[in-house]
């Protein structure tokens, strides 16, 4: 059976098939009079949720260390979310609903409120809240919800989906690899399988139906295949993988303190893209120079007011201190449009990712925008931070963004509050017009990093979430890759450098083109960091160069990718 590819390795096991009850909401009307016992109901449901969720996060934070204990505090805040309550509470005052529809209407409500955020981390919120409600409603009902803790020899698990209480429950140490009818390659059940390094097949569809409890399978994460019943063949074949696989884990790890340097000596920097100062430890883990991207967008959702600035600040100190003087490039918020943040009165628009998002809003919300420079500025004490905008298009966005940048050091310094006078700005070139003008752009600021994520949407006007069109959406089209070639081009005319933090950086046969432009930094998934060192241990600068001459002078996406694949499996 073919999936998606979550997370690389062999697993080879018999299978554990984890069914949960299907569950049936009794969907009724109540009368007037039972509202008050209706949410006292609800409100003790909720006390128990609470409970079972601390005992699990501890559990969790003992088995498998504190950050996954912490997905649980976050499971505990939710259970009290005021604005989760407040639907709860409407449909049974409001609507007249009993205790059990109204958590399941607000939970559909709000899950599907946060899958139609574009950013996959920020969708992956929507699990959060089904599986909290889920337990709310096991608990409204009295029934004992299913978990994997009594699983004591090794399996596979399969399953329709995993959730964070899933996954906490289990004993990591008898887990052998997951396959999945549901999820993709940002679900929680894939970040937990990356985290805990367990091979993953997930979207699979129907591989509950098709597997049995005890049923022998292999599991090949990286290729996203499954093999029921294996013959014996197979199991040595994918053994023998399996020990190679291995080899070369430990290969890459005695790179982990090397420099990301080519043959010929030319040297580039390799950096993590994080989305929360929790995610410092991974990108230590695996040998970041320091932080490419972070993303801040995470601090401002999912709660009801603005977080203040002395909160923003100890929120990006954490980053600052956590990374020990190596450099963090802190992206100034990038929402809007389609990120839905409640408090922000952001109304619905057509097209949202041509709309009213990150630099465009900040700089209508100048103290919105203010608060959050002062907060980062201040946080630049404690370490080697860089600041970055984002969605830039015009020059005259950067030169306002800079202006009120100049405005909060200004009363910093009337604060007597010390901040690294000396840092960094840069902006995000992810829109063609940016690529365009990265001559004129380069003169207002230190230096570049390219989202390919949103510059290959913009480029081919292929929205990036579209399933129907993502045949189309390739950063390896000749048109992304001689913007990308001008931009490195005219940073560096300008005495400047460029990065990269969009998907594209961690892509092996990108990294051979974007080295041979010229490109200084590589920001990706911290997981993707050694990998990309040895690809670039591997080659010489002057053959890379080559290389990305050649490729430029083709102009059909898949020549220039077959054209590449040749030289990524050296
Ligand atoms: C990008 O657009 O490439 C990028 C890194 O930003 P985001 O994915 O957060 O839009
Ligand atoms: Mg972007």
């Amino acid at each position: 059976m073919n999936g998606i590819a979550a997370s690389q390795g062999i697993a080879i096991a018999k299978a554990y098939v984890y069914e949960k009850v299907a569950f049936i909401i009794d969907e009724k009307l109540i009368q007037e009079a039972d509202i008050s016992s209706t949410l006292e109901r609800i409100e003790a449901a909720k006390e128990m949720t609470k409970e079972q969720l601390k005992a699990i996060g501890e559990k969790a934070r003992a088995s498998m260390g504190e950050e996954e204990g912490k997905i649980f505090e976050t499971h505990m805040m939710l259970v009290e979310d005021p604005i989760i309550e407040q639907r709860i509470s409407e449909h049974v005052t409001r609507d007249l609903k009993n205790a059990e529809a109204a958590v399941q209407l607000a939970m559909t409500e709000i899950s599907e409120m946060f899958l139609m955020i574009e950013d996959p981390y920020l969708r992956e919120r929507s699990a959060d809240v089904v599986d909290v409600c889920t337990r709310m409603m096991y608990n409204l009902a009295n029934i004992e919800m299913p978990d994997l803790s009594h699983i004591s020899e090794e399996v596979i698990i399969i399953a329709n989906d995993l959730t964070p209480s899933d996954t906490a429950q289990m004993n990591p140490k008898y887990i052998k690899g997951f396959a999945t009818n549901a999820g993709g390659k940002t679900s929680h059940s894939a970040i937990m399988a990356r985290t805990l390094e367990i091979p993953a097949v997930l979207g699979l569809k129907n591989i509950t139906e098709a597997v049995e409890t005890g049923d022998w399978l292999i599991i090949n994460g990286a290729a996203g295949e499954v093999i029921l019943n294996p013959n014996e063949v197979e199991i040595e074949t994918y053994k023998a993988l399996q020990s190679q696989l291995e080899g070369h884990k430990k290969e890459l790890q005695k790179l982990l303190n090397e420099p990301a340097i080519t043959k010929d000596g030319h040297l580039v920097e390799l950096s993590a893209n994080i989305g929360t100062p929790k995610d410092i430890e991974s990108a230590l883990k695996h040998g970041a120079e320091g932080i490419g991207l972070f993303r801040t967008e995470f601090l401002y959702m999912d709660r009801n007011s603005l977080p203040t600035e002395s909160e923003q600040f100890e929120y990006y100190k954490e980053v600052a201190e956590g990374m020990k003087g190596r450099p963090v490039i802190v992206r100034t918020l990038d929402i809007g449009g389609d990120k839905s943040v409640p408090y922000l009165d952001i109304e619905e628009e057509l097209n949202p990712f041509l709309g009213w998002r990150a630099i465009r809003m900040c700089l209508d919300k100048v103290s919105l925008f203010k608060t959050q420079l002062k907060a980062i500025l201040r946080a630049s004490y404690y370490g080697k931070l860089r600041i970055m905008y984002p969605m830039i298009t015009h020059i005259e966005q950067v030169r306002q963004a800079n202006d009120i940048l100049e405005q909060a050091k200004a009363e910093l310094r009337e604060q007597q509050i010390p901040f690294d006078e000396a840092i960094e700005v840069g902006i995000m070139i992810e829109t063609p017009a940016a690529a365009v003008i990265a001559d004129l752009l380069i003169k207002e600021v230190d230096f570049f990093s390219i989202g390919t994520n949103d510059l290959t949407q913009y480029t081919l006007a292929v929205d990036r979430g579209n399933e129907k069109i993502a045949k189309l959406y390739n950063s390896f089209h000749p048109g992304v890759l001689r913007l990308i070639k001008q931009v490195i081009q005219a940073s560096h005319k300008a005495g400047k450098w460029t990065g990269m933090c969009g998907e594209f950086a961690s892509d092996p046969k990108a990294v051979i083109v974007l080295l041979g432009m010229g490109l200084d930094e590589f920001s990706m998934s911290a997981s993707s960091i050694l990998e990309v060192k040895e690809m670039i241990r591997k080659l010489t600068f002057s053959q890379a160069a080559e290389i990305a001459e050649a490729v430029t002078n083709k102009v059909e996406v898949e020549a220039i990718e077959n054209y590449l694949a040749r030289f990524a499996g050296k």
